[in-house]
């Protein structure tokens, strides 16, 4: 979002844009609620200007309302884009969208009313030049919000594939999907830290995944890089003078709690935050170092420790996509790392890209027999 001398800052917007209202004469309604009927995929179909194969997920912070929406383009193939939400159309100017390189993804405009009298119905200008179709769902709703609250009380429409498919396979199947592709994404780290070591060799590859590591699981903790320099010696420090061979001796008990409690000898990270150095620093080395030397025994213990690693804490980015697969009320812990990092395998590999219908998780069924509800 713009952020000139009387703008208001990204988040203050954001906020202002999720608590923007519109009195209809009749009542009134949020922003907010028209952003969830698009993502419960129950924006009627006659309102988007080619099939929805995948509503997006929530755009989180300053950008646009819906990321990562997925439609089926008149040539068949998968567009994928953001989509912007207001319920009136001029908002796109005055909000200072129209000169924010951040709207360039944007795909779609979606409005509760297109107010902008002889330009109604034309397309949006965005920063960069693009054009992009603005479409209005109050005629599609009698410009009533009282069908639009009924429809987001139904929930999700379940257009997507991996919804279908997992209607149609049975629980156990789709978790052994996702955890499938959770192993996918534990070669690709092995194969990315055999290549580091063959440019850092061995301390050096430790060093620098390690690091990594601890950037990537500070959250929202304010860390300084001395700080996080001193952590990253302490957990080297509390391995001893034989890096290698230590965490080989771990990995061999085949127990994540014996390499996890290994890895803060120093006293220090803490639990949740050693698990994380565990699986993205350690057990890529080990596997790494398991084939470069042709250790069948250390192979099959980092194999092991991979399928019983426990999970991190949830990746808020695959919540829709957990949602679309297991439902509202499954937990999303508890079913340990590969499941975990199997959702963000599939969302990067496939969500992000337009995989709709070709992904894993995709139903059997060819694609135009997926209806959507309306
Ligand atoms: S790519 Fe696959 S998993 Fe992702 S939303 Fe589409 S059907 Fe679902």
């Amino acid at each position: 979002m713009t952020s000139g001398g009387t703008s208001p800052a990204p988040a203050r917007r954001r906020l202002c844009e999720d608590q923007a209202s519109y009195d209809t004469g009749q009542s009134t309604f949020a922003e907010a609620e028209l952003v969830a009927l698009w993502l419960l995929g129950r924006v009627p179909e006659s309102v988007a200007p080619w099939p929805l194969l995948r509503a997006g997920r929530a755009g989180r912070g300053a950008g646009p309302d819906v990321r990562e929406a997925v439609f089926r383009d008149p040539s068949g193939v998968p567009l994928t884009g953001d989509v912007e939400v207001h319920l009136r159309a001029s908002d796109y100017v005055r909000h200072g969208h129209a000169s924010d390189p951040a709207y360039d993804g944007v795909v779609l405009h979606l409005v509760w009313e297109d107010d902008r009298g002889t330009l109604a119905g034309t397309p949006t200008r965005l920063a960069g030049g693009g054009l992009v179709p603005t479409v209005a769902v109050a005629p599609a709703l009698g410009g009533d919000p009282g069908r639009l609250r009924r429809l987001v009380r139904r929930g999700p429409s379940g257009t997507e594939p991996c919804g279908a498919g997992a209607a149609e396979r049975d629980h156990d199947t789709t978790l052994e999907i996702v955890r499938a592709e959770g192993r996918r994404r534990a070669a690709e780290r092995a194969w990315r830290a055999a290549r580091l070591v063959e440019l850092r060799g061995w301390d050096g590859a430790w060093a620098e995944l390690l690091v990594r590591s601890l950037r990537s699981s500070a959250g929202r903790r304010t860390e300084s890089q001395t700080e996080r320099d001193g952590l990253a010696t302490a957990v080297t420090g509390g391995l001893g003078d034989r890096l290698a061979t230590e965490l080989r001796q771990l990995a061999l008990e085949q127990q994540p709690g014996v390499l996890i409690d290994g890895l803060r000898r120093s006293g220090q990270p803490g639990r949740a935050r050693a698990t994380e150095i565990g699986w993205n620093a350690a057990l890529p080395l080990l596997a790494a170092g398991a084939a470069a030397y042709g250790d069948t025994e250390l192979a099959r213990a980092v194999a092991i420790l991979i399928d019983r690693w426990p999970a991190p804490r949830p990746y808020g980015r695959t919540e829709a996509l957990q949602r679309l697969i297991v439902g509202d009320d499954e937990p999303r812990t508890g079913r340990g790392a590969l499941y975990a990092q199997g959702l963000l395998h599939v969302q990067d590999l496939w969500c992000e890209r337009g995989g709709c219908g070709v992904c894993p998780l995709s139903a059997e069924a060819d694609l135009a027999g997926v209806g959507r509800p309306g």
